[in-house]
């Protein structure tokens, strides 16, 4: 791990599943002389005080902010608009604002005409993350070996940058740099369309008239039982994904669709060559993901962590 950089004051805004996780980070590594978080919902700030991740716990935005010299928003994407408005005439000249929205061109669009011009505003998305939400799920290694992907723009201050890129190492990331079209491209795939499938697949299970809801349940182990883990995602974070990244997502399921039409076509005429090849192919890169220490050889399914 790189040497611990270390802020007077460090204000997170959302305190849900990645807001939480980010204070107990901070929080691990002694990055901060005085954390504190904000939340709009009452009972999640109220919760968020009994866990105890920070020092200090808002429930208005501004007071959090007033003073930090790092500010990261940790709401869904489609709040990101109002959480600038209402914070951006409490922020101290100098400071950091960024984020972990898991669409980045979106958010910068959004804040960035919302922020007064003595900020530096540098996007980030840890890519990581469970299916859980809220302040009782996080927890303070989730970033551990995970990249952290930052979106500085052609303008932004490399000061700024080295300094945020410092925060990130020492919450346990490895650390990314790419524009954030580039970002919101490769996440369509890795994970946006993905979730799109999950959800879907379980969605025609659940309609199916022909298998009962209770078969698809007593034989969920066969395969479909992976992807409802997923499909049990937050739905306001996931909606929005969706509608910040239209574009990347429109994009690549085009793709996935010619390629699902080829397999079709392949199971159609008996083509257990294509079959094949493809499979031979999809189980190297389960292989590539393991071997770059980015999953573990056994099934996790409940996402086991130590806390
Ligand atoms: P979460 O557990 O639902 O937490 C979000 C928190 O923000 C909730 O407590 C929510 O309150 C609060 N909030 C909503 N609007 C607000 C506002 N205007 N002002 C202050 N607080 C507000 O969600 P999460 O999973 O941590 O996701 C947060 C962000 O991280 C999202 O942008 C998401 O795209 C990104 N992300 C998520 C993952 C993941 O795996 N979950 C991974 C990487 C990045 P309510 O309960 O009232 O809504």
């Amino acid at each position: 791990m790189a040497d611990t950089v270390k802020f007077d004051r460090i204000a997170i805004v959302g305190a849900g599943l990645i807001g939480s996780s980010v204070a107990r980070a901070i929080m691990r590594a002694g990055a901060a002389k005085t954390l504190a978080v904000a939340d709009a919902n009452d009972a999640v700030i109220k919760e968020a005080r009994d866990l105890g991740f920070a020092h200090e716990f808002h429930a208005d935005a501004k007071q959090a902010v007033a003073d930090a010299d790092i500010v990261i928003l940790a709401v869904p994407v489609g709040a990101m608009a109002s959480v600038g408005a209402n914070i951006a005439s409490g922020l101290k000249p100098g400071a950091i604002v960024s984020d972990v929205g898991s669409v980045k061109e979106g958010v910068f669009k959004a804040l960035d005409p919302l922020l007064p011009d003595h900020v530096h505003l540098i996007p980030g998305h840890p890519v990581a993350g469970t299916e859980q939400s809220g302040p009782a799920a996080g927890f303070a290694s989730l970033f551990d070996g995970r990249w952290c992907i930052l979106t500085p723009s052609a303008n932004t201050d490399a000061a700024a940058l080295d300094r945020l890129t410092r925060l990130w190492e020492a919450l346990g990331s490895k650390v990314e740099i790419m524009t954030a079209p580039h970002h919101d491209l490769v996440l369509a795939i890795t994970s946006h369309v993905p979730h799109l499938i999950a959800y879907n697949i379980v969605g025609t299970a659940s309609d199916l008239e022909e298998v009962t809801r209770s078969e698809v349940i007593k034989y969920s182990a066969g395969g479909f039982r992976d992807f409802t883990r997923i499909a049990a995602s937050d739905p306001t974070m996931w909606r929005d994904v969706f509608l910040n990244n239209k574009d990347a997502v429109l994009e690549m399921l085009g793709r996935f669709s010619e390629d699902l039409t080829a397999l079709q076509r392949a199971i159609r005429w008996g083509d257990g060559d294509a079959l094949f090849d493809l499979f031979t192919r999809t189980r190297d890169i389960r292989r590539r993901i393991i071997d770059a220490g980015q999953d573990e050889e056994t099934a996790d399914f409940g996402r086991h962590h130590e806390e």
